[in-house]
């Protein structure tokens, strides 16, 4: 028998019909979003070797090979950035070595408890209610709180991490979980092809066989999502934490301060050293900063007049002087250089060829090309067939919390990247009250 319903009953059922259709297959709060991290991919790989399953990503998912890092681009900036979507002035991881002025020298470390603000994926997630695992991620643990997720990955330390089949082993047993006990949320950063990067060259064999290895792995964890109950929810996200580019020489920053008879103590990683003044009277910083200026291999600003886009600000772990190496240069410590070397630091000259220790490396400011990296999304709620031109690093955050139907970290200053995903998880933002990106770049 049919019942009739009158006309504004029916109206009401219709727009909840439609809905649940707008919704389906998933809604956002039944989704599993896995963020897979690749150290020092760039995508000028994709280019070069064979890479079937990124392959497969872009043609059935949506992508962007100009993901962009934040300065400096180098790993625990790039990656905290990643975890917090927040700018390195409000998270406080401003570069891979810096020095506190309470805490002293930070160096790569993945301790939640340096960050100075903000929330990362896992902390945002679990104060929501949604279960996750980090294994090897940034931020997953605080020296002072204990773990930071619901499942976190044993190893505290970079050098005792599996390589990246290991690393694919705990994602897909986390997959093999029923989806009632599965987390929602799966971040694992994989060692990838930076160290083969730099040591072997960008062209390498054994670049190549990193590389592969890579795509191997996210063809792993693709067939994992396949075989998992509920695979139709879940969604994969691919990216690092900055690209490669080849350099040719070293700035001997300790002998360049001695030749100049600069008071300042260099505190040196990637492309960059920030000069830490004692007396820091404008007198003395500024005739740093003009001697320094002589130098047409460097970039060097005051921390106050660095450029807005860099997102640094001008809190005390970041250098009085920013010094930004050009391509082709670097710039380690002279700690860093092997110990036979370290009398270059009283008479050698201020560049030396490097070809021998380093290959590539990356930490230039974000607009320079070879830095940006990738960004490859692939299943439930994200776009098909889609190359999107760019995506900040501070973007993937809020995206990812979109994804999982859920807020973003309090602050956040990313936004979502829209155009990755498709119509249904591109909508939830405007109940979400989130501010959308769109695709490009600001
Ligand atoms: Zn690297």
């Amino acid at each position: 028998m049919q019942t009739r319903l009158p006309p504004f009953a029916s109206a009401l059922l219709a727009a909840a019909f439609a809905c649940v259709l707008a919704d389906s297959p998933a809604l956002a709060s039944d989704r599993t979003v896995i963020l897979m991290l690749f150290d020092g991919f760039s995508p000028a790989y994709v280019e070069k070797f064979d890479t079937p399953n990124l392959n497969r990503m872009r043609v059935e998912g949506a992508f962007t090979d100009r993901m962009l890092p934040p300065f400096p681009s180098i790993s625990l900036i790039g990656s905290f950035t990643i975890a917090t979507g927040c700018w390195p002035k409000h998270h406080g991881i401003v570069t891979n070595k810096f020095l506190d002025p309470e805490k002293g020298l930070y160096d790569h470390s993945i301790d939640a408890d340096w960050l100075t603000g903000c929330e990362t994926l896992n902390v945002a997630a679990e104060r929501q209610g949604i279960q996750t695992a980090s294994l090897g991620f940034v931020g997953r643990f605080s020296g002072t709180k204990g773990d930071l997720a619901s499942i976190v990955s044993p190893a505290r330390q970079w050098v005792d991490y599996p390589d990246d089949h290991g690393r694919a082993d705990q994602v897909i047993a986390e997959l093999q979980k029923p989806a009632a006990d599965r987390p929602r949320l799966i971040l694992a950063y994989f060692k990838g092809p930076d160290a083969a990067g730099h040591f072997t060259g960008m062209d390498s064999p054994e670049t190549k066989a990193a590389v592969e290895t890579s795509d191997a792995v996210v063809g792993r964890v693709l067939e994992a999502v396949a075989a998992a109950e509920g695979a139709e929810d879940i969604a994969v996200l691919v990216t690092t934490d900055h690209g490669m580019k080849p350099v040719e020489q070293v700035v001997n920053i300790a002998r360049i301060l001695r030749r100049h008879s600069i008071p300042a103590r260099a505190v040196s990683t990637g492309t960059t050293s920030f000069l830490y003044f004692e007396d820091k009277s404008d007198a003395v910083i500024d005739d740093a900063l003009v001697t320094l200026s002589t130098y047409l291999e460097l970039d060097v600003y005051r921390k106050e007049d660095a450029p807005k886009e860099w997102h640094l600000g001008t809190g005390p772990r970041v250098g009085d002087l920013i010094v930004s190496a050009k391509p082709p240069l670097f710039i380690e410590d002279i700690e860093e250089w092997p110990w036979f070397t370290h009398f270059l630091q009283y008479i050698g000259p201020d560049f030396l060829d490097s070809s021998a220790s380093l290959k590539a490396t990356h930490g230039y400011p974000s607009d320079t090309p070879g830095v940006e990296g990738i960004l490859y999304g692939w299943g439930s709620g994200i776009a098909a067939g889609r190359e999107v031109p760019s995506v900040r690093a501070v973007d993937v955050h809020p995206t990812v919390m979109r994804l999982l139907g859920a807020e973003p970290g309090e602050p956040v200053d990313g936004v979502v990247a829209t155009g990755l995903l498709d119509g249904a998880a591109a909508e939830e933002s405007h109940a979400a009250g989130v501010a959308d990106s769109g695709a490009g770049e600001r």
